[in-house]
């Protein structure tokens, strides 16, 4: 007679606290946690190189949290269960959804499954403060612009959930059958560049509501100004956590709740609704990653000069607030949200580079890559997304930086061959006096690069493909 179990299948929702799914089952006698890497899908697709380190070491600390009961498994997720379904009495199935689309076509498939051999199976929303098919307009729409998005549709709604508590036991199965760890997955062979992704990040559940306490306890206070500055600490820093459920949103929307309301408490909120206009985005738009939202873009003339991809990947354009961020990314797997409009820009609009393969490089690069905010924060700063900035704004590195590094400290940090200009010439080293350069031990060309392009130049030129587009699009 085989086992009798209960699973639950773990997948964006790495965390024991504030789990539906898994609170819903704490009870059962004979509890499985499963985790199922994708075979399918267990490429660039699914998971970044960043995401893959993230993954792995998720896996690990949830692995050791749930005394090494954690069954893993490398294959389809369909194939999975099948053989579950052979080797186990199957009580029940219960999940969190993954709001992303190609999961939700699989959790169709996994349900029938299921159904077809008669076991039991629930799931859960573990994700969205709102579930997106919940938010529509008077009329049945979907909102295309996010501060109705947010306030009416969201606001509108009943207030998300409290979350729930870890649950003090449960009744973990320890398979006797050989078991597949979290490291035999094979998730991130031994690479040097995970080496400094471990000097910034400890990835636990525990950490991320650390986190939360320090962010809450230090940031929080100024976030709505401090989160525009990248060299101070008024960000949580918590996307990666969300990204892979090591923390939920409803704790942080609660969280929020059980402080001192303010004008910053209200910012963080809503930049939690940004997550959620994201995800709502992707679940009406299952190609957000791949097509523009407005689709006059597809007639966009792109140059795409692999240098200066090539320039923008590795830091090297000869513009230092750009550099830094794509630098502190290489360094950190993580970029503040400032710096990630200024590269963005610089890279849509002054190289007039796709905006995919600016968001293929973050897809790789980041620790919270993340399918929905990802793809909807490229739309948004190519132009071409719903409630997008519009395409003739363009980000003004130099400027940025002045306004949002004004001490220098974040340039200075990542792109240290620059430490000695004045703050004065730091944004813009070309402009500086050859006395200058010599006293900061810069030699421009050799010790730092020229810029790849003329910021003045690159701006004309993309704002006239841009009316071209625009007069093309009137034919
Ligand atoms: C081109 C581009 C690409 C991006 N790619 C990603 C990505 O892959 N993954 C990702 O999580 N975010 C992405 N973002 C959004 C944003 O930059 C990050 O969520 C934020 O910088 C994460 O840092 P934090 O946790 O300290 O944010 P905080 O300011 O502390 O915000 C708290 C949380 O709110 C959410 N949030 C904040 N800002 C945004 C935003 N603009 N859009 C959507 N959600 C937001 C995030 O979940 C974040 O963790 C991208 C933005 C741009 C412009």
């Amino acid at each position: 007679m085989p086992d009798q179990v209960t699973i639950h299948w773990f997948r964006k929702d790495l965390r024991l606290m504030d789990n539906p799914a898994l609170s819903s089952v704490q009870s059962a006698p004979h509890l499985l946690p499963i985790y199922i890497l994708d075979i399918d899908r267990a490429d660039d697709a699914s998971i970044g190189e960043a995401g893959r380190w993230w993954l792995h070491h998720a896996l690990v600390s949830l692995n050791s949290t749930l005394k090494g009961t954690l069954q893993c498994y490398r294959n389809s997720p369909l194939k999975v269960f099948e053989q579950l379904i052979q080797t186990y009495s199957i009580e029940k199935v219960v999940w969190n959804i993954s709001y992303e689309p190609i999961e939700s076509a699989l959790d169709i498939a996994i349900q029938a499954l299921l159904r077809m051999h008669h076991i039991e199976y629930e799931t859960f929303n573990g994700t969205l403060l709102w579930s997106p098919e919940c938010v529509q307009k008077l009329d049945g729409s979907p909102y295309k612009v996010f501060t109705p998005f947010y306030k009416k549709g969201c606001l509108g709604l009943p207030e998300p959930r409290a979350p729930i508590p870890q649950p003090k036991v449960f009744n973990l199965y320890a398979s006797l059958t050989a078991k597949t760890t979290p490291e035999a997955l094979d998730l991130c062979p031994r690479h040097a560049w995970h080496d400094k992704l471990q000097l910034h990040w400890v990835v636990s559940e525990s950490a991320a509501h650390e986190r939360l306490d320090d962010f809450i306890e230090h940031g929080l206070n100024d976030y709505k100004l401090g989160r525009n500055y990248p060299a101070r600490d008024n960000v949580s820093r918590l996307s990666p956590y969300l990204r892979w459920g090591q923390i939920s949103p409803h704790v942080l929307w609660h969280r929020m709740n059980d402080v001192m309301p303010s004008e910053n408490v209200t910012h963080f909120c809503s930049e939690l609704g940004w997550r959620e206009f994201s995800y709502y985005q992707l679940h009406h738009h299952p190609d957000l990653n791949q097509n523009n939202l407005q689709s006059k873009f597809d007639s966009f003339p792109w140059s795409n000069d692999s240098n200066h991809l090539k320039a923008w990947q590795q830091g090297q354009t000869g513009i230092p607030m750009v550099d830094a961020g794509m630098r502190e990314l290489w360094e950190t797997g993580y970029m503040h949200n400032r710096s990630r409009m200024i590269v963005g820009s610089f890279l849509v609009k002054n190289l007039r580079i796709d905006w995919r393969l600016g968001m293929q490089w973050f897809w790789n690069t980041l620790v919270d890559a993340d399918l929905a905010n990802n793809s909807a924060g490229w739309q948004w700063i190519a132009g071409c997304g719903a409630d997008a900035a519009p395409y003739f704004r363009i980000f003004n590195p130099v400027t940025q930086g002045q306004k949002f590094d004004p001490q220098g400290d974040y340039v200075r940090r990542f792109v240290p061959e620059l430490a000695l200009l004045p703050d004065q010439y730091l944004f813009s080293p070309w402009e500086a006096p050859a006395l200058i350069l010599k006293a900061a031990q810069v030699e421009l060309g050799v010790d730092y690069p020229k810029p790849i392009v003329d910021l003045k130049i690159s701006r004309e030129k993309a704002l006239s493909a841009f009316k071209s587009l625009k007069s093309s699009d009137a034919v």
